[in-house]
């Protein structure tokens, strides 16, 4: 219980579809990578705070590999689309054939609050499935708004949520916070530069317009 909760707070749903969220399980691509899938066990905790299946899974290194693969070749689909740039085949082809195991997963209707649940008899296949379908929703209706946080040595690929008011950040919270404090400082930075090349010496009328 200790190991997953070290698990899940390494793990974040807010780049707006499962699929995107998948990606985002391998951290810092475009730098330093980190994995937040390194074990079998952390394959069902994600998949289990992604709701994606009910009930309990049981992931084997076949099915970590195999999830791997599905996050890789969603990365490039995704990558190249943001980048709007040509979609290599080869990985449309493969979130094709991973797409099949979501007819593994069956929706039901439960409880007063009429939640769907997805049961299935092979969870992790079924997951995996459900993942690369969402992907493939992802391209066929909102390839448009496919784009990258913009803060600096971040880069995660995120979903917009119109195509006339794109998004900035993974967060307000985390990148969108990071990226304004940076900016600000910059503006300082700027301005101190432009004060210490004329000595200090700007004339108080110009100084009450900085920062406005
Ligand atoms: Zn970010």
């Amino acid at each position: 219980m200790v190991y997953h909760g070290a698990v899940s707070a390494r793990f974040n749903f807010h780049r707006g579809s499962p699929a995107l969220d998948f990606v985002g399980t391998l951290g810092g691509r475009a730098f330093v990578p980190e994995e937040r899938l390194p074990d079998p066990a952390a394959l069902d905790a994600w998949i289990r705070e992604a709701g994606l299946v009910d009930g309990r899974t049981h992931a084997t290194a076949a099915h970590l590999r195999a999830a791997r693969a599905l996050r890789e070749s969603t990365a490039v689909v995704f990558a190249a689309l943001a980048a709007r740039t040509a979609v290599p085949r080869a990985e449309v082809a493969a979130l094709n054939e991973a797409a099949r195991a979501s007819a593994l997963a069956t929706p039901a209707l439960a409880g007063r609050q009429l939640h769907v649940r997805w049961s299935s008899d092979r969870p992790v296949d079924a997951a995996l499935g459900r993942i690369a379908a969402d992907a493939i929703d992802v391209v066929a209706t909102r390839r448009e708004r496919l784009v990258r946080c913009e803060r600096d040595g971040c880069g995660a690929l995120l979903l917009s949520a119109s195509r006339g008011a794109p998004r900035r950040w993974c967060s307000m919270e985390t990148c969108g916070n990071v990226a304004k404090v940076a900016a600000h400082r910059a503006r300082v930075r700027a301005a101190a530069a432009k004060d210490g090349a004329t000595g200090g010496a700007a004339p108080p009328t110009r100084r009450r317009t900085i920062g406005r």
